[in-house]
């Protein structure tokens, strides 16, 4: 059976099928994410708030700057 990925919305609950085109989130014009930005994990349930490979949080708390540049 071959695995679904997904891409998120690092900011509301938006998801996409990975294979779909577009890079930003139509509902609030974020970067969409395709693999944990801490490990490299891809995504493959787009419900996740944390990766479940290293724990890191996908999604950036609004106050929060982005530090990240992936
Ligand atoms: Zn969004
Ligand atoms: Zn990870």
């Amino acid at each position: 059976m071959k695995k679904k990925y997904y891409k998120i919305c690092t900011k509301c609950q938006y998801f996409s099928r990975e294979e779909e085109k577009g890079r930003f989130c139509p509902i609030c014009g974020e970067k969409l994410i395709t693999r944990c930005r801490s490990c490299g994990e891809k995504i493959d349930n787009p419900y996740a708030e944390y990766c479940k490979i290293c724990g890191a949080k996908y999604r950036n708390d609004e106050n929060e700057n982005e530090i990240n540049n992936y």
